[in-house]
């Protein structure tokens, strides 16, 4: 698709394209070719290239060592950086933890860990939900205590992707069991190496370990690990949610996904055709999902503009997370359909077919996941039911 760039920002695609194509690792576009995910050291060498230029916390003010972008540059850095094949950074340190600590943290908490967020050095998980607490976030039991200059914390979270490569976590937790549950929770800060964290990891369907669960047993917190005040941590959980999201749709990476599978299809062959390709069911699959994402391409767009425009990301985020995230389901299903038996193999590398269906079922199989986190697709329907529709 040819969105109307104005030449500047076709000139700042141009860049980005350049400094991508000479600067990702061929290890990265490799694995991305097989449709593979990073191992952590793969994945923190190449937010550290990024981190070299200025170009891991792409959504940070100039003020805080972010280089200064609109929402287009955002947007076109997205792009460019999915197409040449690598993944998007891990959200937690740059898009999560790292706002939070700029407009909510003390100067200490800034310069003590935004520094380590931007050049990569330092990994984040989050610590939100727990075997009550998903949807209903607020019922969240995990207890801080305080008892002199530190906290004391005992319970469990659950879920929590990538707890084994993380230095940190940042954790909502219980310091008020008296006041309404939203207004007793707050944001602390707490190091993985402290004593009383045991992690234990969940394999998910995908046969691969990035989930765990995390349980705290007296495990001391500073009480300078506080972000904001007791109490401020629902405000401080809600302003997360609402945070700029110009690339919640996953356009970018479903572009790239769109592309490999026509790839794929065409460097397959099949029977009496040349390739899988030459099958007009196929490429009526594949027109009718670009197509669709056509259409989800030119809504976050206009919501881009928006953004540039200073007006402020609302509920609007939420048909974004809806449409992007199926639309992702149905671009992995359509892999593993097209792909028939090659794709029912999860590791064979073999000459029969391609190594890219090899691992169709797997990435089918992890995006079943999409829907559910981030906030399931459900509570994103009441969201614009309650905040578009005024129902
Ligand atoms: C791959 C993956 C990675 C994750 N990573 C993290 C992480 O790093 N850190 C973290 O803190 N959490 C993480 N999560 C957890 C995620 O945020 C929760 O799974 C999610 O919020 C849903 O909570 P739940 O699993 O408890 O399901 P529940 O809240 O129990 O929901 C079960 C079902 O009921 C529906 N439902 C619930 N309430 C309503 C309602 N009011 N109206 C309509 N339908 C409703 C839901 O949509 C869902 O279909 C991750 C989850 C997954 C799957």
């Amino acid at each position: 698709m040819n969105l109307d760039f104005t030449e500047a920002e076709r000139a700042f695609q141009q860049d980005v394209r350049q400094w991508m194509a000479a600067n990702i690792p061929p290890e990265v576009t490799e694995r991305t070719a097989r449709g593979e995910m990073l191992d952590k050291a793969l994945q923190q060498r190449w937010e550290k290239k990024l981190g070299s230029k200025g170009w891991l916390a792409v959504t940070w003010p100039d003020a805080y060592g972010g280089p200064g972008w609109n929402a287009t540059q955002r947007y076109i850095f997205d792009l460019e950086r999915a197409s040449a094949g690598a993944p998007a950074a891990s959200p937690f340190g740059v898009s999560m933890v790292g706002p939070v600590l700029y407009s909510f943290g003390s100067e200490a908490q800034k310069s003590h860990y935004l520094p380590s967020i931007l050049d990569g050095s330092t990994l984040w998980c989050q610590g939100y939900s727990e075997p009550n607490a998903g949807s209903d976030l607020a019922s969240l039991k995990t207890k801080a205590v305080r008892d002199g200059d530190h906290y004391l914390v005992n319970g469990q979270k659950i879920w929590t992707t990538q707890a084994h490569w993380a230095d940190m976590i940042f954790c909502l937790v219980r310091t008020d069991s008296e006041v309404k549950a939203q207004r007793g929770i707050s944001f602390l800060l707490i190091d993985m190496k402290t004593p009383g964290i045991e992690i234990r990891p969940i394999r998910s369907i995908d046969g691969h370990h990035h989930l765990n669960e995390v349980f705290f047993n007296d495990v001391k917190v500073p009480v300078e690990n506080l972000v904001g005040e007791e109490g401020m941590g629902w405000t401080i959980a809600k302003f997360l949610l609402t945070h700029e999201r110009t690339t919640i749709a996953g356009v970018a990476d479903t572009k790239r996904e769109l592309e490999r599978l026509k790839k794929t299809l065409k460097s397959t062959p099949s029977g009496m055709n040349a390739s899988r390709w030459d099958d007009a069911d196929c490429q009526r699959r594949v027109a009718e999902l670009e197509i669709e994402l056509t259409a989800l391409e030119y809504t976050n767009f206009r919501t881009v503009a928006a953004t540039d425009e200073g007006r402020p990301f609302g509920p609007e985020s939420s048909g974004l997370k809806i449409k992007g995230t199926e639309l992702q389901q149905k671009v992995s299903q359509a892999f593993v359909e097209l792909g028939g038996p090659l794709s029912l193999t999860w590791d064979n590398d073999d000459e029969i077919g391609s190594t890219a269906f090899n691992r169709a079922t797997r990435r089918y199989n992890f995006l079943r996941a999409c829907t559910i986190y981030g906030g399931t697709n459900e509570i994103q329907k009441n969201v614009i039911a309650k905040m578009l529709l005024d129902l």
